[in-house]
């Protein structure tokens, strides 16, 4: 996507329903502004939503994160707006920064859409990672989120959500929505958008009883996410997060990709000289091939899905 067809994204990219009583399904995306392939995803969602005109219980609203950042393809213009989302910032009505001052507006829409209208609220916060990965969704263990995550065919992490603070989904969590974040892939790898959309439809048709059939891009637009792109489900752990200091020179071997298997004894990584060998046999999740981090990777593995 070019930047002039960035800018003109509005705060609310789509709106659909049939105003039958039902969920509501609170999607966003472009928290980070170089992740613009959920907004994308978005747009032709809510476009075969105006063509087809299916049938479906409550809404679907798509929301456009940090507009600023999204216009200049840059992750923030002040700071993260994934780690602003806190009780204090929130609470305070802190609008010191360029992303506190989207964050209330991002409030705003959301409180248009008060629960009581709702049999029940959902949420999906769309993303991208900068190396390759295969598509997974980053759950939060609060309220039904876990069970709900089980419904999407693709992997799932219990545990990493919960220790960022100040993410979207958290407050999300917090307000009483359930829902999580889904990470699609690359930045700009075109699956990441497919995967997006796929995503999107399903969440509709869990959520909101969406007749897949009555849609004209199905079935492509569904199973290149869920039979070409993603991996079958499974459910991951953390077991390790090998944190980082102030100072140390870290360098992960190269070639590790996120949810690759990793041996005990295998080398991971050259820190301070010295190295850094698996005690596991398990999965590396999120290796740090950038140059800033605080964390070096993490060890996740396989658990039972409940
Ligand atoms: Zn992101």
């Amino acid at each position: 996507m070019t930047i002039e067809e960035m800018e003109k994204i509005p705060r609310i990219i789509g709106k659909y329903t049939s105003n039958k009583k039902g969920p509501l399904l609170f999607v966003t995306a472009g928290i980070h502004g170089n992740e613009p392939s959920g907004v994308k995803a978005l747009q032709k969602v809510f476009e075969e939503l105006q063509k087809s005109k299916p049938e479906i219980d409550g809404i679907i609203i798509g929301v456009a994160g940090n507009k600023e950042a999204l216009n200049h393809n840059k992750r923030y213009i002040d700071e993260d707006l994934n780690r602003t989302w806190t009780e204090e910032n929130i609470g305070k009505g802190k609008k010191e920064t360029h992303e506190q001052k989207e964050m209330h507006e991002i409030i705003e829409v959301l409180q248009q859409y008060p629960e009581k209208d709702f049999t029940k609220p959902y949420f999906l916060d769309c993303h991208t990672t900068s190396s390759a990965s295969l598509p997974y969704i980053s759950v939060q263990e609060v309220n039904d989120n876990d069970s709900w995550a089980h419904h999407f065919p693709t992997y799932i992490i219990r545990g990493f959500s919960d220790i960022v603070y100040g993410c979207i989904d958290h407050y999300l969590s917090r307000t009483g929505l359930t829902g999580f974040v889904f990470e699609a892939g690359q930045h700009t790898d075109k699956a990441s958008i497919e995967n997006h959309e796929g995503m999107i439809w399903l969440a509709l048709k869990e959520a909101c009883k969406l007749d897949l059939n009555k849609i004209s891009c199905y079935p492509e637009c569904v199973k290149k996410f869920s039979e070409i792109n993603a991996p079958d489900q499974k459910t991951f752990e953390i077991l390790h997060r090998h944190g980082l200091n102030e100072g140390d020179k870290f360098k992960m071997e190269p070639g590790f990709e996120n949810f690759q298997k990793i041996k005990k004894g295998q080398l991971l990584a050259i820190q301070n000289g010295e190295e850094i060998k698996s005690t596991w046999n398990a999965f590396v999740f999120m290796p740090l091939y950038q140059a800033q981090g605080n964390d070096g990777f993490f060890v996740v593995q396989e658990v039972k899905p409940v």
